[in-house]
């Protein structure tokens, strides 16, 4: 597998899971703790437009996958970013040096996710996605399996620690070229 880190000088991380796992809130204290730049996708496509319009079915926008990109590459270039999303397939595979896939156990993401107000099919949808793995599966078809990391998220001492663990990850990390 081909380094692609090109000339960043710090790393990009994304962090991904379904909805509720605790991305933001896990990407909020990492960048805190890092000084890396945080960049919520879901926030970026509804302040900048970049959907095509309103899902009704799944209740969330459409996300253009090439206007996010093509917003985003010049940051990614650059590097020193944690990106927060419940994808990761559409991503160019060199943006990331490390892609974190949080889990949390079935029946706390169903009372965080009613908490939220979800109505029953956008609840069973997280639910079931979270039981499958969608998302790490998605992760680990994505990019190369050693940058793949997945992280229990079922209590604010696994967040703690998960950012600790990333803070001294991102402390450490060097430039391959
Ligand atoms: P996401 O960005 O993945 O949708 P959030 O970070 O917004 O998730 O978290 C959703 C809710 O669950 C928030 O109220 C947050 O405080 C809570 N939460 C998330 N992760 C944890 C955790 N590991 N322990 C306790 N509460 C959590
Ligand atoms: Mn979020």
């Amino acid at each position: 597998m081909v380094e692609e880190s090109g000339r960043r000088k710090r790393p990009n991380i994304l962090v991904t899971g379904t909805p509720g796992t605790g991305k933001t809130t896990t990407c909020t204290a990492l960048a805190e703790a890092t000084q890396l730049r945080h960049i919520n996708v879901g926030d970026l496509v509804r302040d900048k437009n970049l959907h095509d319009g309103w899902d009704d079915e799944l209740d969330c926008f459409v996300l253009n996958e090439d206007l996010v990109c093509d917003e985003l590459e010049d940051q990614m270039e650059e590097g020193g970013n944690i990106v927060d999303y419940h994808g990761c397939d559409f991503f160019p595979e060199r943006w990331f040096d490390c892609v974190v896939v949080l889990q949390t156990d079935n029946t706390v993401l169903y009372d965080r996710l009613s908490r939220r107000g979800y109505n029953e099919s956008k609840l069973s949808n997280n639910i079931e996605c979270e039981i499958f793995q969608v998302l790490l599966e998605e992760a680990k078809e994505s990019y190369p399996e050693d940058r793949v990391i997945a992280m229990k998220s079922d209590t604010i001492e696994d967040i703690n620690r998960n950012v600790s663990t990333l803070t001294d990850w991102v402390r450490n990390w060097q430039p391959t070229s």
